[in-house]
């Protein structure tokens, strides 16, 4: 099922110069599917991944592993941790699991530029109707999604809603939780630009 759901990234990359994941199936990464600690089996937590994606525009990619592919969106601000700003997030295509870590340089086609992890960690689903979990699939379906992350950049919880703004199927808007990780003066998207990984910056990549 995770297989059909990315043939849209499939489909984007063909013919590009990329060193990004295949997200091919079953014929390749049999037996490494829980690389990265996945979800699977219920027992270990699901990740997240904000990718800083140094492209035509500057933007940052913000995923969340749900049902077997990071479900992804384009931010253009990036996250903010105060809870009084809106961020447009566009919704893209769901992404392999194994791009959780990715960074690198595409040469060309979908997406050239610079690829680094901003931030990853851990979340946690927190979404509730009228008292009720939600589980995330269904959370995402219905257009409201509230997660805690536990990241280096970011920690506590963030809201996802889908305001269809300006009649684009495609908007959602990203919103801080204003909670203990909130910060009114803390602007990590513009003081934090290296990778929680190795320390690189887009720039240190475009060599
Ligand atoms: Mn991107």
């Amino acid at each position: 099922m995770a297989e059909d759901k990315l043939s849209d990234y499939r489909k984007k990359r063909r013919g590009s110069r990329t060193d990004e994941p295949a997200g091919a199936g079953k014929d390749r990464r049999s037996g490494s599917s829980n690389r990265g600690g996945g979800s699977r089996g219920g027992t270990k937590q699901p990740r997240f991944v904000v990718q800083r994606h140094d492209a035509s525009s500057l933007h940052f990619d913000f995923r969340l592993e749900i049902d077997g592919v990071l479900v992804s969106w384009a931010v253009p601000k990036g996250p903010s941790v105060n809870s009084a700003d809106k961020r447009l997030a566009h919704r893209t295509e769901d992404h392999p699991l194994d791009y959780v870590d990715y960074e690198g340089r595409i040469e060309e086609g979908y997406g050239a530029g610079t690829v680094i992890v901003w931030d990853t960690g851990g979340f946690e689903n927190l979404t509730e109707t009228a008292g009720e979990p939600v589980s995330a699939g269904e959370a995402l379906a219905a257009g409201h999604l509230k997660v805690e992350l536990y990241g280096q950049k970011l920690t506590g919880a963030f809201a996802l809603t889908h305001t269809k703004m300006g009649g684009d199927e495609a908007n959602w808007m990203l919103v801080k939780v204003d909670d203990h990780g909130a910060d009114r003066r803390r602007k990590p998207t513009s003081t934090q630009n290296e990778s929680v990984l190795t320390d690189r910056t887009n720039a240190d990549l475009q060599e």
